[in-house]
């Protein structure tokens, strides 16, 4: 892990917001600003990568000991899923085994050099994020959430959890922030708007984007061929890209003070 220049931690107060499908979306945007990039999918319980990525019957080669990561349109992917005998089981493995596991990915995978790894947590600030993000020490924490304002009782808590891990927050999302609709092209705001920008602004943490509904995003996940790499322009399609250019100032900065 020391040949990885930045490691990012894509989070959520609660699960179903869209934590996964904007850590590949960011990777990928990433990787395709010519970044090397890895995605290390460390949500044990609901490993989706591999899914959202099309490779869900790849499994990762071992040499001399070490995991070799599988490579897929530029990314290097190791997630849970590809340790389960089969999609459908589900991970019931106990504290030390899930430990040793996640551990596992930490030091016997062989990244080679990146300039940036997104770690998709699993949902949620409970122990088992917790100890997971302290065995990876990210370097900087990227929060999902929802436009409801119930969201800022969430992002509250996930902010509080990464200032309790010293992981300083590259800014929130907020994500299905509006619909477009496909018929008269006019913006519903489904689950109300604004309460990822409110909490930014409350909690003192950098706001990077909306990322409004799209069906695409939906049927994308589903068909293992990412969003981004959809042909065509969208509204969500910029805001990835406006996104990652922040990312990118973030941590030019923290370059610059080290
Ligand atoms: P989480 O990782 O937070 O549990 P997922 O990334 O698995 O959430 O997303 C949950 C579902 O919501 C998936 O079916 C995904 O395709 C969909 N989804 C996520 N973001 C959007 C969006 N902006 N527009 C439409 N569907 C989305």
């Amino acid at each position: 892990m020391s040949e990885i220049k930045h490691k990012i931690m894509v989070m959520s107060g609660k699960g179903g917001v869209g934590k996964s499908t904007v850590a590949v979306n960011l990777a990928l945007t990433l990787s395709m600003e010519g970044y090397k990039v890895g995605i290390l999918d460390a949500d044990i319980h609901g490993p989706n990568i591999p899914k959202m990525l099309g490779i869900e019957d790849k499994k990762p080669d071992v040499i001399d000991s070490k995991i070799i990561p599988v490579s897929v349109l530029n990314l290097k992917v190791m997630s849970m899923a590809f340790l389960l005998p089969d999609t459908d089981s589900p991970v019931i493995w106990r504290g030390p085994l899930k430990m040793k596991a996640i551990s596992q990915f930490t030091n016997d995978v062989a990244w080679e050099d990146l300039d940036y790894m997104i770690i998709d947590l699993p949902p949620g600030t409970g122990d088992e994020p917790l100890s997971i993000a302290q065995l990876l020490k990210s370097d900087g924490a990227i929060i999902v959430t929802t436009p409801q304002d119930v969201a800022l009782l969430d992002s509250r808590k996930a902010v509080n959890f990464a200032k309790q891990l010293n992981v300083p927050v590259v800014g929130i999302i907020e994500n299905m922030s509006g619909l477009i609709c496909p018929h008269c092209g006019k913006e519903i705001d489904l689950f109300k708007k604004g309460g990822g920008e409110k909490a930014s602004k409350e909690l003192k943490v950098p706001f990077l984007g909306r990322i409004p509904i799209e069906m695409k995003i939906v049927e994308s996940s589903d068909s293992g061929i990412p969003f981004i790499l959809n042909n065509g322009n969208s509204k969500a399609k910029e805001a990835f890209k406006n996104i990652i250019l922040k990312v990118e100032k973030f941590f030019e900065k923290k370059e610059e003070v080290i």
